[in-house]
């Protein structure tokens, strides 16, 4: 092989992996304009065009003369090392291409379609607080989740295909270890929590009014380092960050104004996402490289981000004077203390992406076992409704009051396949702890700088060792490069324990 041969021809594999990730970022924009301005009765159309966009993408990642043009490359990625920006792009082209050729083009246009009318139909629902609105469309959803896995016969769960999407190189069976570790912990940390006195969060309950919490949220932001020149917030019903490219980072909230949590940690969720984004290298901005590389890895820096950062005390210790200044009449006469207790409280309640940290957990194992009970034909939609209600009287001893806060308050199961949608929030968990402790022992100093307003700290050592790989590493490589150690729930418990042994006098 001649090197200007093979010169050419890593250009030839970039010049088409550059058109499908045009193609896909081309939906990506639809998708949230569809999320955020697109007016309801626009939906027809958008879903066909999705679906247009969705197939002339897949009929390019699956020409046979890209799959010859990877067997051409193959020996010469051999011959590179591993972490070469080539390598690492012929690797998980090879990955993508492999796997999209086991589905029919037909198959990706009419689940672009779907995806699109069956959101906005649980839009519809929720505001109708009614599961009925949106059930057929689920059994659809379901269907096509099952259809979707027979296109990999040999797995050894039917969930595997689906959750190899988000978190390749997970199993259903090394998920449901994972979760039933952490369970033996959460549950009793839960209860002797309970046993104590209920902490009093009246403060965050006032009247807080929305455009004074989207300019506190936006200050936020900005000092955690969102670069506003490459990126935007608005306002969705359910909230979301996509990005178009590190150059172009979209992130949404949504606000309540008797509840001060629920837009300010928002944000800081997405901001975590964000951030990691804008922060791939540049050099893989445009190809199949340049995003997350699993929904666990990214859930695990919204997570970081929101919680063992936005809750933590050497964060209010530097926003709290500040937040009391947005808001005198409301917080002026509340200390740090109280205020910090309060974002902290813990109590089982019906909402997931609210949830305090201990009980967070257990809403996201609800949804991922009635996922693969789905999938195995166990529980049927129709009795979708009574699987949930039984699983939160079970596990967090409360009563589902409508469908608004129970099967309806999350879009994932409207919006995509089932399988594969929640478990990468409690990967995210137990992740976001192993890479803070790793950048901790990097940088002593993050909790002190924290205090004062510098997040750059953190944000460099993240970028560094997680932010600028993009895809060019696994979930599983990228935990062990940046940790030193493979995934593992104590780093995660021994926080909770701690932070919670100590708000709790446990
Ligand atoms: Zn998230």
């Amino acid at each position: 092989m001649l090197s200007s041969d093979i010169g050419a021809k890593v250009q030839e594999l970039k010049a088409r992996l550059t058109e499908i990730n045009d193609l896909n970022m081309a939906q990506a924009v639809l998708v949230w304009d569809r999320l955020t301005y697109m007016p309801p009765g626009g939906i027809t159309i958008r879903a066909r065009q999705l679906s247009t966009l969705a197939r002339l993408s897949h009929e390019r990642l699956t020409h046979p003369a890209l799959g010859k043009l990877l067997d051409w490359l193959a020996p010469y990625a051999d011959s590179l090392p591993y972490e070469a920006d080539d390598a690492a792009l012929i690797r998980v082209a090879r990955r993508d291409y492999e796997r999209a050729v086991n589905v029919p083009a037909t198959f990706v246009a009419q689940l672009a379609d779907h995806q699109a009318t069956a959101h906005q139909a649980w839009a519809k629902a929720r505001a109708a607080n009614d599961f009925a609105v949106v059930r057929p469309f689920l059994e659809k959803t379901v269907e096509l989740s099952r259809r979707y896995a027979e296109f990999f016969p040999g797995y050894e769960h039917i969930a595997d295909p689906l959750i190899d999407r988000s978190d390749y190189g997970m199993r259903t069976a090394d998920i449901r270890t994972l979760f039933a570790q952490l369970r033996a912990r959460l549950v009793p940390l839960m209860q002797a929590i309970i046993a104590q006195p209920v902490v009093d969060d009246a403060c965050l309950h006032q009247h807080f009014p929305e455009a004074e919490q989207l300019a506190f949220g936006l200050a936020v932001c900005r000092q955690l380092g969102f670069d506003f020149e490459h990126g935007r917030q608005d306002k969705s019903l359910h909230p979301f960050m996509t990005a178009f490219a590190p150059d172009d980072v979209r992130m949404t909230t949504r606000v309540k104004e008797n509840d001060l949590c629920e837009a300010l940690f928002g944000t800081i969720h997405e901001t975590g996402h964000a951030l990691y984004e804008q922060a791939i290298h540049p050099d893989l901005a445009g190809t199949l490289l340049g995003q997350g590389t699993s929904a666990g890895v990214h859930e695990s820096q919204s997570r970081l981000w929101e919680n063992v950062i936005g809750r933590s005390r050497p964060f209010w210790t530097f926003f709290y004077p500040r937040l009391q200044e947005q808001f005198p009449r409301q917080l002026g006469h509340v200390t740090l203390d109280t205020f910090y207790q309060a974002i902290n409280k813990v109590q089982p309640s019906l909402i997931r992406g609210t949830a305090d940290e201990v009980t967070y957990n257990l809403h996201v194992i609800i949804r991922f076992d009635l996922e693969l009970a789905l999938l195995e034909g166990e529980v049927a939609v129709r009795d979708l409704p009574e699987a949930w209600c039984s699983r939160y009287q079970t596990d967090l001893g409360l009563d589902v009051t409508d469908d608004h806060d129970g099967l309806l308050q999350d879009d994932h199961w409207y919006d995509d396949l089932v399988g594969g949608a929640f478990q990468g929030y409690t990967l995210g968990n137990i992740l976001s702890i192993q890479f803070y402790d790793a950048a901790l022992k990097a940088r002593p100093e993050i909790p002190a700088d924290c205090a004062n307003g510098r997040f750059e700290t953190l944000r460099a050592w993240l970028a560094e060792n997680v932010y600028q790989y993009g895809r060019k590493y696994t979930a599983i490589e990228l935990v062990e490069q940046a940790t030193g150690g493979p995934i593992s729930i104590e780093p995660y418990s021994r926080y909770l324990q701690t932070k919670y042994g100590q708000l709790y006098n446990l």
